[in-house]
């Protein structure tokens, strides 16, 4: 029974190649299958219950700090996408337009939201009129479309889900606190939710989204010391408003313009969380953000009374834990390795010799450990070992980012730190674009952000060795 199926054997070891262990486990683990449009990918059932406790969570918490969702067109004319230069200037190279309706060309093409700031400015520009108006605190959840060359399950995908929100504030200061408002709480998700530690801190000049006067942003580290942008929250500052005309009267009854937020988060968490808590049998959730918190196996199931004590068990879970009972007539092992590889975190064992004890085992997802607890403390064994887990999960990856953390004084350092290892490196930079494209073409790694806890590395800038202004986080990105 111990023995692994064939399915486990058939994903690629992560220490061998990361990247083909990544497509095994999406695909074995029945997350996503691929669509005939290269870079679309079919979201299955187990994968879109992880999305919809993500939209579940952050909902509540939007409605809490007092954003409405509303809805907007999937389409937007290309004029009015032109009216922000340096946004449609970001986003030209990848967005995918509407020629043709029927068998008509359109007069004007359309294109298919690659994120939806001009459609919120055009009609935030006709429905504020006054200070009465604001603040306007708008989210919509929707699909994007971004044209990308290479493309891997969540991380990059050429259609994604997401969320965007987009607020209108009378003055910079609110905007600003809004900003990061928005930003601690992805901040927090990740953290207590999705057990992936981040970092916090400010986007360079040249990593800003495309038409924002700044971009906060929270970075994480993959298990093979890879970056990946988690969630943004950008301050649009007043660039938006002017372009959009988007003005109202103050109290002295003087026109002046908005100030506007958008920050969004998307299914590349999902991504997030596979490539942190993932190993070499699959899948590894974290109790809150797994579809099924505890998977009941029954041992020798054709005896009697061993199917009905684990429905008997299944409906006592079903009141505080999500739960499901495998009672289909694989093999145990089988069925072992099938919800290891979907990343269960508890799987709770029942057989006659358990019954007779008044006891079952219970097997833990992330260390494999196997603990023995009477029928009578269900509720408190399976609940206070859920929250053992998901502390685990998150003090691993912790540990993970630390030890993936290097200091480098000179580019000779930061050289052999990509070349030889992985993971972020800390160093000061001078605030100059033209070094963050040196060191970009040398190493390949990229400005992460400028995190809110400063340290000081050292005095010079790591790759000209002028005054250092800032110290910056830098790394290989997905
Ligand atoms: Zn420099």
């Amino acid at each position: 029974m111990a023995n692994k199926s064939n399915n486990v054997e058939a994903i690629t070891n992560m220490e061998v190649d990361f990247a083909q262990w990544y497509t095994d486990v999406v695909k074995k683990a029945e997350l996503i299958d691929y669509s005939s449009v290269k870079g679309c990918m079919i979201l299955r059932p187990y994968g879109y219950a992880i999305w919809e406790i993500i939209q579940n969570y952050l909902d509540k918490i939007f409605k809490q700090t007092n954003h409405e969702n509303v809805y907007m067109p999937i389409f937007i004319p290309e004029s009015l996408l032109q009216k922000e230069k340096d946004h449609v200037e970001g986003f030209a190279p990848e967005v995918a337009f509407v020629t043709h309706g029927g068998n008509e060309e359109l007069t004007e093409r359309l294109c298919v939201r690659p994120t939806s700031e001009t459609l919120f400015c055009e009609h935030y520009s006709n429905i504020i009129q006054s200070h009465r108006d604001l603040p306007k605190l708008y989210n919509q959840w929707c699909n994007v479309v971004r044209w990308e060359k290479t493309t891997r399950p969540f991380l990059r995908t050429t259609e994604f889900l997401w969320q965007e929100g987009h607020t209108v504030h009378a003055t910079l200061e609110e905007a600003e606190e809004e900003t990061l408002k928005m930003l601690n709480i992805y901040s927090d998700f990740f953290e207590n939710y999705l057990a992936i530690p981040v970092i916090k801190g400010k986007k360079t000049e040249k990593e800003k989204f495309s038409g924002a006067q700044s971009t906060y942003t929270i970075e994480s580290l993959m298990h093979d010391g890879k970056a990946l942008q988690s969630a943004t929250s950008h301050n649009l500052g007043d660039h938006f408003a002017k372009a959009f005309d988007i003005q109202y009267t103050d109290k002295n009854n003087k026109l002046q313009y908005c100030y506007q937020t958008s920050w969004g988060i998307t299914t590349r968490s999902i991504g997030a969380i596979i490539m942190v808590h993932g190993d070499n049998n699959g899948l590894v959730l974290p109790p809150k953000i797994a579809p099924i918190q505890v998977i009941i196996i029954p041992i020798a199931s054709h005896k009697e009374g061993v199917l009905e004590k684990a429905k008997e068990i299944s409906e006592k879970i079903e009141n505080f834990a999500r739960v499901k009972l495998d009672s289909s007539n694989k093999s145990p092992g089988w069925k072992f390795s099938e919800y290891e590889m979907k990343g269960v975190p508890i799987r709770l064992e029942i057989g006659p010799k358990d019954i007779e004890k008044n006891k079952a085992v219970l097997v833990r997802r992330d260390n494999g450990e196997k603990i023995e607890i009477s029928l009578d403390n269900l509720e408190e064994e399976i609940k206070a070992l859920l929250q053992k887990i998901q502390e685990n999960l998150y003090n691993n990856a912790l540990s993970l980012l630390q030890e993936k953390t290097y200091n480098a004084t000179t580019l000779n350092e930061f050289e052999k730190i990509i070349k030889e290892k992985s993971g972020f490196i800390k160093a000061m930079w001078c605030g100059d674009k033209n070094c963050e494209d040196k060191i970009k073409e040398l190493t390949t790694a990229t400005s992460r952000c400028m995190p809110f806890n400063q340290e000081k590395i050292s005095d010079k800038c790591v790759c000209c060795g002028n005054k250092a202004n800032h110290m910056v986080y830098w790394a290989k990105a997905y």
